[in-house]
Parts: structure tokens; sequence; C-alpha cells
């Protein structure tokens, strides 16, 4: 009789396991006098590298490798503001593959902190250039030695929307039971607005796609692009959106109070962003009398911007 050695069955998880199937929660106390509306928003921070961006990230790292693009210790190489490049910093180190990032040095101290515990390269670029100056650095480098590095192409590799039409589109879908009439997403790359909304208005081509961004290219809103005055990321489709909202940098910041305060959620500026725009749509559906499930996007979570001095700044109303 043959022998078998006994399935040693693995436990836990993996880290790229861990990415992706955030919670959704309801932010009760906003919506109290709004009747017939419910606001609900995915909890991003819930990732393991703390962002939205591991979505991207791993989507990314995993075509990547499938297509062979990225192997033989070559770099990963990309331009970010700084979730997207902690994501990369976190994948490299868990599956072994060398990063260098092109990031502008005026980026918190904390994210500073995070890519070098990760052990990344950082190319530091102009803060006067913005995202636009890191992302001309990254073209360079990739330009001067493509042996060495393979350019991720955040703005403009369609595994980055592809992760939220596989994956943030039909969670939300599930975890509405397909009840949401409205969904809302700041614009950065635009990968998580363009790949949910495609995905959604497959599901459902009558919920109202609104996408945000900030009123002016002076914010200090990480991780938002004001599109009229940036390059355009070329995954970027406008026509997607039934609506796009803009959003005062000081309305972002009131708002990021007000959820710690009311709601207990200690989250990022985009996501005070992306609330208050969340809140404009709630009150004027409320307003007409209309049922509304409104679904946005939390991106991060308040541990980044702790440093920044608004939130020492008495609490107005929001
Ligand atoms: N908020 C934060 C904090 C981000 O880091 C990003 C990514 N740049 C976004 C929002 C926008 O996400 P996306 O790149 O998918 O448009």
């Amino acid at each position: 009789m043959a022998t078998h050695s006994p399935q040693v069955q693995s436990l836990g998880s993996t880290l790229l396991e861990r990415i992706g199937n955030t919670p959704l929660l309801r932010l009760e106390q906003l919506a109290t006098n709004l009747p017939g509306v419910q606001l609900l928003a995915k909890a991003e921070w819930a990732n393991p590298g703390g962002s939205v961006k591991d979505r991207a990230a791993c989507s990314i790292v995993t075509a990547a490798m499938k297509q062979g693009k990225l192997g033989r210790g070559q770099h990963l190489l990309d331009a970010t503001s700084g979730n997207t490049g902690i994501a990369y910093a976190m994948l490299g180190a868990a599956m072994g593959f060398p990063v260098t990032l092109c990031v502008p040095a005026n980026v918190s101290p904390e994210r500073k902190r995070i890519l070098s515990a990760y052990g990344a390269n950082v190319v530091w670029t102009d803060p006067n250039d913005g995202s636009d100056g890191a992302i001309r650095k990254a073209r360079a480098l990739a330009a001067a030695d493509p042996e060495k590095y393979y350019y991720a192409d955040q703005y403009g590799n369609n595994a980055n929307w592809q992760a939220h039409y596989n994956g943030t589109a039909n969670e939300i879908w599930k975890q509405t039971s397909g009840q949401l009439t409205h969904f809302i997403a700041g614009l950065g790359t635009s990968g998580t607005f363009v790949g949910t909304t495609r995905r959604l208005k497959e599901l459902n081509p009558e919920i109202q796609c609104i996408s945000m961004q900030p009123d002016s290219p002076f914010n200090g809103l990480e991780g938002l692009k004001h599109m009229a005055t940036a390059i355009v990321p070329p995954i970027y489709d406008p026509s997607l959106a039934d609506r796009d909202v803009e959003i005062e940098t000081e309305a972002a910041y009131r708002m990021a109070k007000r959820l710690a305060r009311t709601e207990g959620l200690l989250v990022g500026v985009s996501s005070g962003a992306a609330v208050a725009a969340s809140l404009r749509v709630a009150e004027e559906e409320a307003a007409a009398g209309r049922e509304a499930v409104i679904v946005t996007i939390l991106p991060d979570s308040a541990d980044k911007y702790l440093s920044e001095r608004f939130w020492e700044e008495e609490q107005a109303d929001a």
C-alpha cells in the first residue's frame, strides 16, 4: 500500500491576497438629515500598503511579469506622488525586484520614511514642477537606459484602470446588491474613476458616475490632479463622466476634519474632497426628493498627512 505524506496545508495569506476586498462603510452622521439618501465609502486604507494604489500597482506588476517585461533584476521605474510608490516599494520588497521612483521633493516626511523603509531608490524632482516634473524625469531615465528599467507608466498603463474594472467595481456592485445610484471618485491618474465607471456602466448604465478634481492647480490635495492644467493621463477618458465636480482645497480640509470628528474616520485630504463632492450630490438628491445610494472612495488614511497644518486649525463648519 502506498504511503502518502500528509499534505501541509498553507496557513495565513500572502500580501498580494490581502489587496482589495475592502470594507464599504456607511457614513451615518453626514446623511442624518438627508431622507432617502445613503452615503457609502470604500475604506481603501485597509489595503496592506495603506491606500487604493495597492490595487493598481499590483495589477501593473502582475501584468508586466506575465508579459515578461519585468524580469532579470530589472528595476521597476515610475513617477509617483507617493501612494503608488509606497505600493510598488512594498511589492518590490515582497516579490524581490528593485524599485526606482521619481518623486517631487516636497512630499511629506512620513512618505519619505516609508519609501526608504521598504528599501526603494528615490530620485527627487523639483517640487515646483509637481507631479508633471516627476513624470518627465521618469520618462528621461527610462529612455536613457531601457535595459535597466521597466517603466511602469501608471498614467498610461491599462493595467491601472483594469484593477478597478476587475476589482473595485465588482466589489461595490456586490456590497450594494446592485442598488447604487451614484459613484463618485477623485481624479489622479484617473485609474480608479475610469476602471470602476467602465464596469459599473456595463452592469447598469443608469448609474451616475461623477468625477471629482481640485478647483485649482495650486491645491494641497495630494494624489489629485487639476486636469485642465496637468499633463492629461493617457488612460483618462473624460467622456465617461456624467458630471465633473470641482472641490476647493479648504472644503476638502474641512471635510477631512469633520469625518474625523463626526464619523471617527481619520482619512486623507483626497478622501475629504471625495466626501465633500458626495455630500453635495446627496444634498441635491434629497432636495429633489429622490432616493439615492451614493458610493465614493476613501483612497487613504490621514497617517501620512498628520504634519499638515490644517489639522491644528479650529474646526470650522463644513
Ligand atoms: N487620492 C490619493 C491619496 C491618491 O494617492 C491617488 C492616486 N494618485 C488618488 C486619490 C487618485 O487615484 P487615481 O490615480 O486612481 O485617479
